[in-house]
């Protein structure tokens, strides 16, 4: 072989390695960047070499500070919920980094959902329909408008304060104009109302209706609400501004009205406890699968003036509503109630399932006992709780606090239950897999001297027993009378 020839082969040696070598950098480098949107979930994938970088944002500046989203990966994919992006035009631009930044790639937000929900365009959340239906009409409870402008602003002195502090209300920052602030002071007077909204004559607390800001009149920064949203300061304005959060759970969804700011509420844990109470109390119903639950969770501000009563409710369609109070309210006070709620509303959405055959049970009263026993069999809850004595009371219902509310018959009977050894898992499959016969409880009283409301009683609970409790009903219920 002479010199030349060893000189070429050593020139095509090189060329070959210097192909290889852009071969294998091609390999190296990020490709294969592809995305795909639900709601307003993307989804990105990629491949290459991690750990990889990936920068979502408004613009093409893709590698700089800023923007929507920096994350870093060892995955293939990685998804994200954009809701919390405030970008009208839903266009965002995005890269994605291994040794060097893929070509920057843009993606639309499409306000389509998956799986039958259905999207929110206030919340960009995608929703189930029936959740979606109810948030609306709480909107319109809460007379939320977009752009109404002028409205009144009231006066109003907390503890003879005469420094001016502003307090608007929002909900994705359109106007609340109905809600109700509850005071954690008595010294409220009113200065001035032109247009009449201020409703603070009423027993159940105080509602404003009509406009999202009052003028607070206080002596010095304080909280002169039952929340830590509300420390009002002087001459500043608050605005409690709320918007609804979604977190799935294993066996439903739950929605919280919370403020933007509020990263320290535990919305994880609770939905843990939905999925937890969800499944034991459906296994003590003898049910064979864990009901669905959809729970829109507000806070008093805002629960009462859109739902009424104290805020909590079964609303239908497996849906419930849970006061959580506020975020202090719940974390100094309000857990363990709102556990409860949520165990005893859960037992309502059970209950009208028709395959149990409960719909034959024809009184409110009994079905809300029921609840509550069963929240308590499964130790969400007390009897105390629920203002019946953990001890042993006395035979009788007409004894107990509070006779003419129709709930506290309903207890009182599962609490006679209940001490009298009578409620287990048996007791409780019974009466969730009932024949379908009626029971007509509608001539029941807190006295139970109707013989015909303790005739319907009886066959009602003997069936669930499983043996006859006409002597039970008469030495617990009637108290040998
Ligand atoms: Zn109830």
């Amino acid at each position: 072989m002479d010199i030349l020839n060893v000189v070429m082969q050593k020139i095509k040696l090189l060329i070959i390695s210097l192909i290889l070598l852009l071969n294998f950098n091609l390999v190296l480098a990020i490709s294969n960047v592809q995305h795909s949107i639900d709601g307003n979930k993307v989804t990105l994938t990629y491949q290459g070499i991690p750990p990889f970088w990936i920068n979502v944002r408004g613009e093409t500046n893709i590698g700089q500070n800023g923007g929507y989203l920096w994350a870093k990966t060892y995955a293939n994919s990685f998804s994200y919920d954009m809701s919390f992006a405030i970008n009208p035009s839903k266009k965002f631009y995005y890269g994605v980094k291994d040794n060097q930044w893929s070509n920057t790639v843009s993606f639309t937000l499409s306000n389509t959902c998956s799986n039958n929900l259905s999207f929110d365009e206030d919340t960009q959340l995608c929703m189930e329909q029936q959740v979606l239906n109810k948030i609306q009409d709480i909107r319109t409870k809460l007379k939320v408008c977009g752009s109404c402008d002028n409205l009144s602003q009231p006066i109003v002195s907390l503890n003879g304060g005469d420094k001016a502090s502003i307090y608007n209300v929002y909900l994705d920052n359109k106007k609340v104009r109905k809600f109700m602030p509850v005071f954690s002071i008595d010294d409220i007077s009113v200065i001035d109302d032109p247009q009449n909204v201020l409703r603070f004559n009423l027993s159940y607390n105080q509602m404003v209706d009509g406009t999202n800001s009052i003028k607070f009149l206080i002596p010095a920064q304080g909280e002169y609400f039952q929340n830590r949203y509300d420390v009002l300061t002087p001459y500043q304005t608050t605005n409690i501004d709320y918007t609804i959060v979604k977190k799935q759970g294993i066996y439903g969804a739950s929605y919280f009205f919370i403020l933007k700011k509020d990263t320290i509420f535990d919305i994880n844990n609770i939905t843990a406890m939905f999925d937890s109470i969800a499944q034991s109390e459906s296994g003590l119903a003898g049910l064979s699968n864990v009901e669905p639950y959809y729970v829109i969770a507000m806070p008093t501000l805002l629960g009462i003036a859109a739902l009424g009563g104290e805020g909590n409710f079964y609303l239908g369609n497996q849906m419930m509503s849970i006061n959580f109070g506020g975020e202090k309210y719940y974390n100094e006070y309000n857990k363990d109630v709102f556990k409860g709620e949520f165990a005893h509303e859960y037992v309502h959405s059970l209950q009208s399932k028709p395959e149990t055959g409960l719909y034959g049970v024809n009184d409110g009263f009994f079905m809300e006992g029921m609840a509550d026993a069963m929240a308590i069999y499964e130790g969400y809850r007390t009897w105390n709780e629920v203002g019946i004595y953990d001890e042993q009371i006395e035979p009788g219902c007409s004894q107990l606090t509070n006779p003419q509310v129709m709930h506290t018959l309903g207890r009182c009977i599962f609490k006679h239950l209940n001490q009298s050894g009578y409620l287990d898992e048996n007791f409780f499959y019974r009466l969730f897999h009932l024949p379908g016969d009626s029971y007509n409880l509608y001539t029941c009283d807190i006295n139970l001297q109707d013989t015909y409301c303790t005739s319907e009683l009886n066959k009602l609970i003997s069936y669930s027993a499983n043996q006859n409790m006409t002597s039970f009903i008469r030495e617990e219920l009637l108290g040998n009378i």
